[in-house]
C-alpha cells in the first residue's frame, strides 16, 4: 500500500507541476467566493460584527461548507454581511491578486454582485471606482481583471434593472457586462429579457447561468431569449441532444466548474460521471473555471489537474480546453492570441507532455 501510494504521488507531482507553470485564463469566477478566511475574519474585528463567530479557527469550519444551505448562509450571511464601507473591497483586490498569481492566470473575468452590498449601504459608483483602480493596480503587476455584474434571480427583475441602468451610468473599461446568477428554481430566465436587451443594445457582454440546477429547458430560454453569449456551467445540456448539437454549432461557450458540480451534486455525483468528457467528445466549446474557489477549497490548478489524474482528459486535450478558455474570453482577438502564443511556448519548452500517454 505504501508503495502503491508513493508512486501515484511520483506521476502526480510532474503533472501538477506542469499545470501549474502553465499561463491561464477564468471566465467564471465570483469575487466574494474568491475571498480569503483572513479577509473575513479582519473584517469581522474592524466592524466588530457580532455574527456568532468567536475565532479565527471557528470562521475556518464555517467556510468548510457541506451543503448548499450553509453554502448560501456563509454567501449572504457571513461573507457579503461584512462589507460595510467602499474600503472594504480592497480585501477583495488583494484576495483576487493572491488567487490569480497563485494559479498562473493571466486574465479572468470576475462576478461582482452589488445588490446585498448597496443594501448594506454601499454606493455602487465608489465601489465601481475602488474595483476599478483595483483592476488597474492588477494590470500593472501583470494580471488582467476585467469585471462582469452579476445580477440575482433571487431579487427579481426590477433589481436588475436597477443594476444595469447603474452600470450604464457609470461607465468603465473594467465592468464589460452583466450577468444572470441566483437560484434557477426562483427565476426562470426569460423573466429577464428586457433586462439582457437593454444590456446588449447598450453593448454590454451579457451571460448567464443555466442548466446548473435546472434541466435544459433552461439553457433554451438562456440563448434564444436573452441571447447570452455564454453559459454557466450549462450542464443539464446533456439531456438534451438537440441542444448538444445547437450549442456545439453556434459555438456558446460553457463555463464548466467541475467542483462546483459536484457539490451542487444535480446532474453529476462524481468526476467521473460529470458531464463535461461528453461535451468534449461532441465537439461543444467547454472551458473549465472553479466558481468560488475559496468556498469549495479548490483552486483552478486543482480543477485541470483532478481532470488530468482521473484518466478524463489526457494533457493534449487539456490544453485544447485551456485554449477554449483563452478564446471564449471577451477579449479582442489580438491579445487572445497573445495570451494563447504564450502558453503554447511554456508547453513548447516543457518535456512533460511529451511523456504521457496522448
Ligand atoms: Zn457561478
Amino acid at each position: 500500500m505504501q508503495r502503491k501510494a508513493s508512486a501515484a504521488a511520483e506521476t502526480t507531482a510532474p503533472a501538477r507541476a506542469f499545470i501549474a507553470s502553465l499561463p491561464k485564463t477564468e471566465i467564471h469566477l465570483h469575487i466574494e467566493g474568491l475571498v480569503s478566511v483572513d479577509s473575513i475574519w479582519s473584517l469581522i474585528k474592524k466592524h466588530r460584527l457580532d455574527l456568532g463567530i468567536g475565532s479565527k479557527e471557528e470562521l475556518k469550519k464555517r467556510f468548510h461548507v457541506t451543503s448548499l444551505t450553509e453554502f448560501i448562509d456563509l454567501f449572504i450571511n457571513i461573507i457579503q454581511a461584512c462589507f460595510l464601507t467602499e474600503d472594504d473591497l480592497t480585501y477583495l483586490v488583494d484576495d483576487t491578486r493572491h488567487y490569480l498569481s497563485r494559479n498562473n492566470i493571466r486574465y479572468a473575468e470576475i462576478f461582482f454582485a452589488p445588490t446585498k452590498l448597496i443594501k448594506n449601504g454601499l454606493d455602487f459608483d465608489r465601489m465601481v471606482d475602488r474595483l476599478d483602480e483595483g483592476a488597474n493596480q492588477l494590470r500593472s503587476e501583470g494580471i488582467d481583471v476585467r469585471y462582469i455584474v452579476d445580477v440575482s434571480r433571487g431579487f427579481g427583475l426590477e433589481n436588475a434593472m436597477r443594476n444595469l441602468d447603474l452600470i450604464l451610468a457609470h461607465p468603465t473599461p473594467n465592468v464589460i457586462g452583466l450577468g444572470l446568477g441566483g437560484a434557477e428554481q426562483t427565476g426562470p430566465a426569460k423573466d429577464y429579457e428586457a433586462v439582457f436587451e437593454k444590456a446588449r443594445a447598450a453593448g454590454l457582454k451579457v451571460v448567464a447561468h443555466a442548466g446548473e440546477d435546472v434541466g435544459p429547458a433552461s439553457i433554451w430560454d438562456t440563448i434564444d431569449i436573452l441571447g447570452a453569449q455564454r453559459i454557466g456551467h450549462g450542464i443539464s445540456a446533456i439531456q438534451d441532444e438537440k441542444l448538444m448539437t445547437e450549442l456545439t454549432s453556434r459555438r456558446i461557450p460553457l463555463e464548466i466548474c467541475p467542483t462546483s458540480n459536484l457539490f451542487t451534486q444535480k446532474y453529476a455525483k462524481t468526476l467521473a460521471e460529470h458531464p463535461i468528457r461528453a461535451f468534449f467528445d461532441h465537439g461543444m466549446y467547454v472551458t473549465i473555471n472553479t466558481d468560488d474557489p475559496t468556498l469549495f477549497g479548490v483552486d483552478l490548478n486543482d480543477e485541470y489537474a483532478r481532470l488530468l489524474e482521473s484518466g478524463i482528459f489526457t494533457v493534449d486535450e487539456l490544453l485544447t480546453i485551456l485554449k477554449n478558455g483563452v478564446y471564449a474570453t471577451f477579449l479582442p482577438k489580438k491579445r487572445q492570441n497573445e495570451i494563447w502564443n504564450e502558453i503554447a511556448a511554456v508547453v513548447k519548452k516543457s518535456d512533460f507532455a511529451a511523456t504521457l500517454p496522448k
